[in-house]
């Protein structure tokens, strides 16, 4: 049995899109665990939504792994900054990229910019995303599935496009879906509706990208204890939050970023296509 905490949680309410410092428990992102080994020696990765949650834990595991890493992040600076100086404290380099993804331009920019800082992106992860839940359908505003969709699913499609001219061979792409994608929770429909096509994306994008020898993969979280948690679920589902799964609670992030390691290194050379599911016991079919 791991250490990791178990619900009941404290009653912990955010505005979106969350503030990690102000969660508790504190997620753990490997900040004081990931030990890294040399499996992404000099790689440069772009990852989505990486001041907080899933993504720091990457940012963390990656640059600990050897590779330096550019963050894009809505507007949470200060954990963006967090995430930064655990980058840096492994000896890498790190530069936070703010912005809203659902702004097209934007999705060119964060690509553009770490090009012109690092040259190359060997490691794309597509991590960012939005979700509110609601009681009913009636309940969720045309304007809302719209932006997330345009966050979720779009801004991936733009960031892959604007990032292929320089990915060399070798190269590889991981996108995050979610247990939503084949077992849709009807409060958050958009969203869950998003990470189905995050899947079939990557399921499709893989086959285009293979012969320029670039691998596309997606992950699907179960529940993970993060910002995006706290600050769109009910209080009630936040008290007792990762319970339902057969390991009875959630994960934390740092159990999510071995797989993205995995994905990310030359290890995986031959892994394209396929959906990995991080789920404490929950099936994914
Ligand atoms: P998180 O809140 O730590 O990370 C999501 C990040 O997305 C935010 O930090 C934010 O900066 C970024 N973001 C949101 N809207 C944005 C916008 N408009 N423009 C730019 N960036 C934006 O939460 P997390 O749980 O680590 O989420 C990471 C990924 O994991 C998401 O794709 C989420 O859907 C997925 N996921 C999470 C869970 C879970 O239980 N936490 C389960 C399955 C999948
Ligand atoms: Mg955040």
């Amino acid at each position: 049995m791991s250490n990791y905490p178990t619900p009941p949680f404290k009653s912990q309410k955010q505005p979106v899109p969350g503030d990690q410092s102000k969660m508790d428990p504190y997620p753990d992102c490997g900040e004081k665990s990931y030990k890294g080994s040399g499996r992404m020696a000099n790689k440069i990765a772009l990852i989505t939504g990486a001041d907080s949650g899933i993504g720091r834990a990457v940012a963390i595991a990656f640059a600990r792994e050897g590779a330096d890493v550019a963050i894009s992040y809505l507007d949470e600076h200060d954990d963006a900054k967090e995430t930064a100086r655990w980058v840096e404290e492994a000896g890498r380099q790190c530069i936070l990229l703010p912005g809203d993804l659902a702004d097209k331009a934007h999705c060119s920019a964060i690509v553009n910019d770490t090009v012109k800082k690092f040259g190359r992106i060997d490691v794309l992860v597509n991590n960012a995303a939005f979700q509110m839940t609601h009681e009913t359908f009636e309940d969720i505003p045309d304007e809302e599935w719209v932006k997330t969709f345009d966050i979720n699913i779009t801004a991936m499609f733009r960031i892959c496009k604007a990032a292929l001219p320089s990915m060399p061979a070798g190269s590889s792409i991981i996108n995050t879906s979610s247990v939503n994608s084949d077992s849709p929770s009807p409060s958050l429909l958009a969203y869950a509706t998003t990470k189905g096509a995050i899947a079939n994306f990557t399921a499709g994008l893989a086959q285009s990208l293979g012969p320029r020898g670039i691998r596309v993969n997606s992950v699907a979280p179960g529940p993970i204890w993060t910002p995006l948690i706290v600050s769109t679920m009910t209080e009630d589902d936040i008290t007792h939050f990762g319970k339902n799964t057969p390991l009875g609670r959630p994960g934390q992030p740092v159990e999510v970023a071995p797989i993205y390691v995995l994905l990310a290194s030359d290890e995986g050379s031959y892994i394209s296509g396929t959906r990995y599911g991080v789920t404490g016991g929950k099936p994914i079919l």
